[in-house]
C-alpha cells in the first residue's frame, strides 16, 4: 500500500507557516509499513487543488489531506474532492446537530457558514473531531481511499491516533513495523558505532544511529507480520545493546525527553526541586512546567543574573566575588540556595555565561550547572558557540541531562555533556 500527503493552505506556501503535519504524518506512515511517495504543498486555489486531489487520488492508494475544513470561502477541501469525485455535497441532519450543539455549549449561535461542516458526499463518511469542529472525511472509491483532515495539529493528531491509524493498519494487514529508541549520553557516536558495529549490520531490525541535542539516540526498526513478532525481533538486539554500553549510558526510551524522565526520576525518589537560573532566565523551570507530573516535584524557581541579584537569593556574594558568577563554585552555590530558598531536596543552578571573544567578537561561551542535595554536591559545565541559535535551550537540555545522572549518582563528566 502506498500513500501521498498533500498539505493544504496558502499560507504554507508563503513561508508562514511551518508544514509539520506532513512530517508527522509521513513518520506515521512509516510505522504502519505504508510507503509515502509523495508530499505536496498546495493553496487554497480551487484549480490547483483540483489538479492536486485528482493527480493523487489516481495515483495513489490513498491520499491524505491536511487543512482546509474550516467553514470560511477559502477553506475549499470538501468542495474540491466533490468535484473530483463527480458527487453532490449533501448536509447530514446528525452532523448538523452535534455541530449546533457545540456552539451552544460554548454559548454562541452557529454562523450559517458553518454548515458546510456537516456536509458529506455519498462516498464519504464522517470522522468524528474531538478536538475541534469540522469532522474529516473517510471517502473510499474503486480508485482508492481519501482521507481529509483538519489543519491544526493538536487536531489532525488525535484524528489520526485515534480514528485513521487503526482503520488503515487494519487495510495493511501482514505488515508490522515496531521502534524502539535508545536515548544515549556519556559515548560519543563514533565510540558507540565501535562498540555495536556487528548489531549494525543487521537488517531486521535495522540499527540507526542520530545525533540530537539530549545526546545520541539508537533507534531499532523491526518488520514482521504482527506487532509481536516485531517485537520479538527487537528484544535481543536491546538486550544486546544494553549489555555493550551498559543501562548507566541509557538516561531514556522512545518518547521519553529529559524533563519528562527529570520529573519522573525525582517522583520516584521522592524528591522535590529548586531552580536558581541566571544564564537561561527560567527557561529550565518553562520546560519542566510542560509536563504533567512537574508540580508534584517543582517545588519552585528563580531567575536572576547579578552579583547582588543571585545574593539577595541566598548565594554567597564573598564566593561570587572570589570565583566569578560563571564558575563551578558559583553554580554549586546556587544550587544550595535554590534548595534552601524553595525547602526543596535536590538543588540547580545554571550560572551565567562567561563569554569568551577572538577578534574583538563574541564567538562562545560557557555556563556552569550546579547539582546539590543533603551532603552532595557536583557541577558540569558547557560550552556552546554563540553563534548557533537556541543555546539556552542547549543549556537547559544539558542541565536536565545532568540531573538525570545527579539523581543517579553517576559521574558529571562524559562526552555529551561537552557538546
Ligand atoms: P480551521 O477549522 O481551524 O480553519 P482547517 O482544517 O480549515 O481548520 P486550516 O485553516 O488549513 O485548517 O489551518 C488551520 C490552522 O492549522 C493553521 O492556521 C495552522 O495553525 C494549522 N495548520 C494548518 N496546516 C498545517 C500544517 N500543514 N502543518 C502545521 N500546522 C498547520
Ligand atoms: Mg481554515
Amino acid at each position: 500500500m502506498h500513500a501521498e500527503i498533500l498539505s493544504i493552505g496558502t499560507e504554507l506556501l508563503m513561508g508562514e507557516l511551518v508544514d509539520t503535519n506532513s512530517s508527522y504524518l509521513a513518520s506515521e506512515l512509516a510505522k504502519l509499513g505504508i510507503e509515502v511517495r509523495w508530499v505536496t504543498k498546495v493553496g487554497d486555489d480551487p484549480d490547483r487543488l483540483f489538479e492536486a486531489i485528482d493527480r493523487a487520488s489516481k495515483r495513489s492508494d490513498v491520499t491524505l489531506t491536511s487543512g482546509g475544513l474550516g467553514p470560511t470561502s477559502d477553506d475549499l477541501t470538501r468542495e474540491t474532492i466533490a468535484r473530483v469525485c463527480g458527487e453532490k455535497m449533501a448536509v447530514q441532519d446528525d452532523l448538523l446537530e452535534h455541530l449546533r450543539g457545540l456552539f451552544a455549549n460554548r454559548g454562541f449561535p452557529m454562523p450559517e457558514t458553518n454548515v458546510k461542516q456537516a456536509t458529506l458526499i455519498p462516498s464519504a463518511q464522517a470522522i468524528a473531531n474531538p478536538m475541534g469542529t469540522a469532522p474529516g472525511w473517510w471517502v473510499e472509491r474503486d480508485e482508492g481511499i481519501i482521507v481529509a483532515m483538519p489543519g491544526p495539529p493538536r487536531e489532525i493528531q488525535r484524528m489520526w491516533a485515534y480514528e485513521v491509524s487503526p482503520r488503515l493498519k487494519a487495510r495493511n494487514p501482514g505488515i508490522a513495523i515496531v521502534t524502539r529508541n535508545l536515548k544515549t549520553f556519556g559515548i560519543s557516536e563514533g565510540g558507540l558505532d565501535e562498540m555495536l558495529s556487528t548489531l549494525f549490520k543487521s537488517e531486521n531490525p535495522l540499527l540507526g544511529i542520530y545525533s540530537k541535542q539530549d545526546g545520541i539516540h539508537l533507534r531499532a526498526i523491526a518488520t514482521a507480520s504482527t506487532d509481536d513478532e516485531a517485537s520479538a525481533l527487537i528484544a535481543p538486539m536491546e538486550a544486546e545493546i544494553r549489555r555493550i554500553i551498559g543501562d548507566d549510558a541509557i538516561w531514556g526510551e522512545d518518547d521519553e525527553t529529559p524533563e519528562s524522565k527529570a520529573v519522573a526520576l525525582l517522583r520516584d525518589e521522592g524528591l522535590t526541586l529548586g531552580v536558581i537560573e541566571a544564564f537561561t532566565g527560567g527557561l529550565l523551570c518553562n520546560n519542566l512546567t510542560e509536563v504533567a507530573a512537574h508540580d508534584a516535584v517543582l517545588n519552585g524557581g528563580a531567575a536572576a543574573s547579578g552579583r547582588d541579584a543571585l545574593a539577595r537569593l541566598g548565594v554567597s556574594a564573598a564566593l561570587i566575588d572570589k570565583h566569578g558568577a560563571a564558575s563551578a563554585e558559583a553554580a554549586e552555590d546556587m544550587a544550595r540556595a535554590a534548595r534552601e530558598m524553595f525547602g526543596a531536596d535536590v538543588g540547580v543552578g545554571i550560572s551565567p555565561l562567561a563569554l569568551e571573544s577572538a577578534d574583538g567578537r563574541v564567538v562562545a561561551g560557557t555556563s556552569f550547572i550546579g547539582y546539590s542535595m543533603d551532603g552532595r554536591s557536583d557541577s558540569t559545565s558547557g560550552h556552546y558557540p554563540t553563534r548557533r541559535l537556541r543555546i539556552r535551550g542547549r543549556a537547559v537540555t544539558h542541565a536536565l541531562l545532568g540531573l538525570i545522572r545527579f539523581l543517579r549518582c553517576q559521574s558529571l563528566q562524559g562526552p555529551t555533556l561537552r557538546r
